[in-house]
């Protein structure tokens, strides 16, 4: 009998897991995979997520590895709308720019420090069973695990901690539904050489199309995302790199990289406690990646969760009271992402004459001073 299961092995299952062992919590993971997910995610990381980072003891490694982002600008025809300056946040007074998989990965490493046996790999989770005074994990080896012969896994912990994303299904087995917060809009984007023209600025370029986004990674390279009229599924990279050029006039340099497309959608479960078995990340609430919240406000909720469930399981007295406040307060947090990330989607619709003038010049309210501090303080999370 454990005393938390994580289920989910992605960046906010591993961040929990981390937290829970700091706290001197007996902890043990179980993820699907038994190979890292090298998928373009999330890149960027706001303050409040490093000030979290720090808690679990990998923001020094994170920013070794990542580039800094100090300012974005906003653009629209070849001009300057307006800036953004992220440099008035103590601390870290910047944006951190790292690759998903690589934030895993060293996420990964901090938790095999901690809990060198912690992470069960290949362990595909079925179904949750909740006794009461603890929990009932039945799982099964993932096709590619080790040892798959098909015998079932049965785990038990006085808690367990759903973190398997948004595709997840165990929610569904306590009985917790998500409603759609709204979505539809469809991007591509891809990684390219950086040419070095922007520095270290993120930067938006509200044009009449469509929004086109540009964002400094690590490794000389740069990410851009733009957004398309339907979901360009298998589009290859020229295709990518015209719409840019057509959009924004700039003119790309060839990447090896395979452009990805998605097509947003935003959701929150309806509850994020059931009895003993808890949501956290996107398993509770899928935000839309434009504007760049989802893993940052998986890892907040994290950060209330690890003491809550020490709490719980020190004092079972308080355990609803306590677990009832992470519910309350954390889907308070996951509606207004959802209402800022719908905020950001608008302004990168496709607009035209009278209505793209009235467009441009909001941003140029919002982007100037004294407006663009809150703008700021918005698009690096404070409010969470
Ligand atoms: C294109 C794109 C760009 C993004 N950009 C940003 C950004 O810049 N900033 C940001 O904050 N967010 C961004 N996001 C969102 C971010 O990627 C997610 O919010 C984040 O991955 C959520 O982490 P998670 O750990 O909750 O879930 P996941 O990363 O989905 O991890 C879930 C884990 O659970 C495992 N699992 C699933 N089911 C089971 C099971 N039954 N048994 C065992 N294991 C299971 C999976 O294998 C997986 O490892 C972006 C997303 C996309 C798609």
């Amino acid at each position: 009998m454990r005393e938390v299961i994580v289920v989910g092995g992605g960046p906010v299952g591993i961040l929990l897991a981390c937290l829970l062992a700091e706290h001197g919590v007996d902890v043990e993971v179980l993820e699907r995979r038994t190979e890292p997910s090298m998928q373009a995610r999330a890149i960027g990381i706001h303050p409040p997520s490093m000030r979290v980072l720090r808690k679990a003891g990998v923001a020094d490694e994170v920013l070794a590895r990542a580039v800094r982002i100090e300012a974005g600008s906003v653009r629209c025809g070849g001009r300057t709308l307006g800036r953004l300056s992220f440099t008035r946040t103590a601390g870290f007074p910047f944006v951190v720019a790292l690759p998903q998989y690589e934030t895993e990965a060293v996420l990964r490493e901090r938790f095999r420090q901690l809990r060198p046996d912690g992470l069960r790999s290949g362990v595909l989770v079925g179904t949750l069973q909740d006794r009461g005074d603890y929990v009932d994990v039945l799982a099964e080896p993932a096709d590619d695990g080790p040892g798959d012969n098909g015998a079932e896994i049965l785990a038990a912990a006085r808690y367990v901690v759903v973190a398997d994303g948004a595709r997840g299904h165990l929610r569904e087995t306590v009985g917790i539904t998500s409603h759609l917060l709204g979505g539809g809009d469809t991007y591509l984007m891809a990684d390219y050489p950086d040419t070095g023209e922007h520095g270290s600025e993120a930067v938006l370029f509200f044009e009449e199309g469509g929004v086109v986004e540009s964002f400094p990674l690590p490794s000389g390279r740069r990410r851009w995302v733009a957004m398309t009229p339907t979901l360009m599924t298998d589009a290859p990279i020229d295709d990518l790199t015209a719409l840019i050029r057509a959009r924004t006039g700039v003119l790309l340099p060839p990447s090896d990289s395979a452009p990805s497309a998605f097509s947003v959608q935003q959701r929150l479960a309806t509850a994020m406690v059931r009895g003993r078995v808890v949501l956290v990340g996107d398993a509770a609430h899928e935000i839309s990646p434009i504007g760049g919240q989802g893993m940052n406000l998986g890892w907040l909720d994290a950060l209330a969760l690890a003491p809550g469930l020490k709490h719980a399981l020190a004092q079972p007295i308080e355990a609803r009271a306590t677990l009832g406040d992470y519910d309350r307060l954390r889907r308070r947090s996951a509606r207004r992402a959802a209402r800022q990330a719908g905020f950001n989607m608008a302004m990168g619709r496709p607009v035209h004459g009278l209505r793209l003038r009235l467009r441009n010049a909001l941003v140029r309210i919002l982007a100037t001073p004294p407006l663009n501090g809150l703008l700021a303080r918005a698009f690096t999370m404070r409010w969470l």
